[in-house]
């Protein structure tokens, strides 16, 4: 029997390993999986290679617990260590190994922002068990070494009877890390980190009813099989060409198995040149709640799961969308804000947003029916991206939709050749009309329609902000909502409407106005308009009201505070403004304007609380 001390130069190492990261001890299993794979995986290598002269047969990873003795087994069919071997790579690789990684992050234990915490290796079994054995035995035909270490710089190392090839860890795990004795933890862990790695994972048998039966002789057989709880060949790690439509769906509810409602389509990555990442992503049904859509990429190395938290390596936009990312050339042991400056990450970074836009484009290309079918669940990530990403912005012309109020799904070009030659205003920019609410909006959209107007219906909860943005990149484009001002005063009209009311009247009606209604609130417009359009009206401008709804979204400044100020348009041209004027008694003719003002406040619905109260209570005194 050999013993030895580990050539470290602090003291002890294990204190320092058993508090680093205390939350994430459970990362010491993924650590270990990923060694039983690689072994696994450097065997077959060196068979291929033919340096190797062995049966390759189909090498499983079995983990075990045992909870009497306190000892969870890792055992893999991989290379194997000789003995000198595991002098080498165990007391001398892994432990500097460990040595430096602890030196290079002690003091940055704290830091949340480092993601993975790869490369403690070996070593990370110290965090949960007090002694750690390993019993090894290589592919080439020498005696099987037994190694342990009970947490201290002392280890023993003895020769062992095992005859079959590869390597089993034995953790005796430490009072105070129970919780990784018991199976439904460990099951767990299996799922989390090593759901698509590589190799078979085993965990636990199951019973199974033997179909297999003979014909007549049907007995209820049950046949014990063991429990593979990995799949090791993900959709992502095979060809595009190699996979239908439903493969990627079977593929998603394998990633979300609570998830009922199924991924609008899926996008295939796969580059190797600069960097190497494969991957696949969904577009999920969303909703308008952004907040809650995150955090459902994950990201893999090599088909080990780091994170689920991609903030930093994919634009944000697409942080809504799911799927998986696989790249080992996302530097892991870093902080996020480094994440965001490395290079590759930034290529890496700039490939998905340009796969993304070229997939939306070949989509909307090759089925235009489908895509604007599935316009309202994908527009928010859309219209997102656009926002924030100016490359993306580019590419989204030519597959971002306006819906107009009627169902029309137009492109940004069939729009403008839309409303070319009857909605330009003043300054011969070409006006956009949109409805953000049809139902609130209804009486607005409506008038408008009748003029023969386009209506888009854009309810997104950052269009405001989208707007300003079409219309900051195209100089001769404005955008209106229906009820920011009246029709025909957004839009230039050839034919003027000639009033009906001489100038005396006119001035007579400002005043009675001016005395009735009031003036902190509303800034009194008199308009010959057509006499069937209403003859209240209110309207609050554009810019002050989109400048409202951005700051409620984030940004915008310092426009929010401005007080509520809104436009009543009084249509000269209408019946009842006559009718108001040749009313003979001032409180008939003040009860007739505040009735009118109230009824177009009401189909704004700025009428509310006690105001509509007593305006319902009025309305019934006078029709009884
Ligand atoms: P890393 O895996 O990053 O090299 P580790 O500390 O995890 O670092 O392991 C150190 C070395 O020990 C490995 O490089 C490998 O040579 C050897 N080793 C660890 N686990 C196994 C195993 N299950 N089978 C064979 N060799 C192993």
């Amino acid at each position: 029997m050999a013993t030895g001390n580990i050539n470290v130069s602090v003291e002890n190492i294990f204190p320092l390993i058993k508090k680093f990261l205390y939350s994430d001890h459970e990362i010491f299993l993924r650590e270990l999986i990923s060694n039983a794979t690689d072994a696994t995986l450097k065997l077959k290598h060196l068979i291929n290679i033919g340096e190797a002269k062995v049966e390759y047969g189909d090498p499983i990873i079995e983990v075990k617990v045992d909870k009497e003795g306190s000892k969870l087994h890792i055992t893999d069919q991989g290379i194997g260590m000789t003995a000198e071997e595991v002098q080498k790579y165990i007391n001398e690789v892994a432990f500097s190994g460990a040595e430096e990684f602890l030196d290079k992050y002690k003091d940055k234990v704290e830091d949340a922002g480092i993601i993975g915490h790869f490369g403690l290796g070996f070593y990370s079994a110290f965090m949960v068990a007090n002694k750690v054995e390993i019993i090894t035995k290589s592919y080439k035909d020498e005696p099987a070494a037994h190694w342990t270490c009970d947490g201290s710089p002392e280890y023993t190392l003895d020769a062992h009877d095992k005859t079959d090839r590869g390597t089993e860890i034995i953790l005796h795990i430490a009072e105070d890390e129970k919780e990784f004795l018991e199976e439904p933890r460990i099951s767990e862990l299996l799922t989390k980190y090593n759901k698509f790695m590589p190799i078979p994972i085993k965990f636990g048998t199951r019973e199974e009813a033997n179909t297999a039966g003979k014909g007549d002789d049907k007995k209820e057989e049950k046949i014990t099989i063991d429990n593979i709880i990995n799949n090791p060949t993900p959709a992502w790690t095979k060809k595009p060409a190699d996979l239908e439509e439903e493969d990627y769906k079977n593929f998603y509810r394998e990633l979300y198995p609570m998830q009922f409602e199924e991924p609008l389509f899926s996008i295939h990555l796969n580059v190797d040149y600069p960097f190497n990442l494969t991957g696949v992503l969904y577009f999920p049904k969303l909703t308008n709640d952004l907040n809650i859509q995150k955090d459902r990429i994950q990201l893999y190395q090599n088909q080990v799961f780091v994170t689920d938290n991609v903030e930093g390596i994919v634009p944000e936009f697409l942080t809504m969308l799911r799927g998986v990312i696989d790249s080992p050339d996302i530097p892991l042991n870093v902080s996020r804000s480094y994440l965001q400056a490395d290079r590759a990450v930034k290529q890496i970074s700039s490939y998905i947003t340009r796969k993304v836009a070229d997939k939306l484009n070949s989509r909307f290309k090759n089925d235009r029916e489908d895509f604007e079918q599935k316009w309202d669940d994908i527009k928010v990530v859309i219209e997102y991206g656009m926002l924030s990403e100016e490359k993306f912005f580019e590419k989204a012309e030519k597959f971002a939709l306006y819906p107009t109020v009627d169902g029309n799904y137009l492109t940004f070009e069939e729009l403008q050749e839309k409303v070319k030659d009857l909605q330009t205003d003043k300054d011969d920019k070409l006006v956009m009309l949109y409805a953000s609410n049809k139902e609130e909006q209804h009486a607005y959209i409506e008038a408008a329609k009748e003029k023969g107007y386009e209506v888009l219906l854009l309810d997104s909860p950052i269009v405001s902000h989208l707007i300003q943005k079409i219309e900051a990149t195209k100089e001769n484009i404005t955008f209106a909502r229906v009820d920011a001002d009246h029709i025909d005063n957004l839009i230039k009209k050839d034919e003027e409407q000639l009033s009906k009311l001489s100038d005396e009247e006119k001035d007579s009606l400002k005043t009675l106005l001016s005395e009735t209604v009031p003036q902190d609130k509303f800034s009194v417009q008199l308009e010959a308009m057509s006499s069937d359009a209403s003859p209240f009206m209110i309207t609050q401008p554009e810019f002050m009201r989109r400048m409202k709804e951005m700051q409620q979204s984030g940004g915008g400044g310092m426009f929010g505070h401005m007080p509520e100020m809104y436009n009543l348009v009084v249509n000269t041209n209408h019946e009842l403004v006559g009718q108001i004027l040749n009313t003979k008694t001032r409180k008939k003719q003040e009860r007739l304007i505040r009735q009118s003002l109230d009824l177009a406040r009401l189909s704004q619905g700025l009428l509310k609380g006690e105001e509509l109260t007593s305006f319902i209570k009025r309305s019934y005194d006078m029709i009884k």
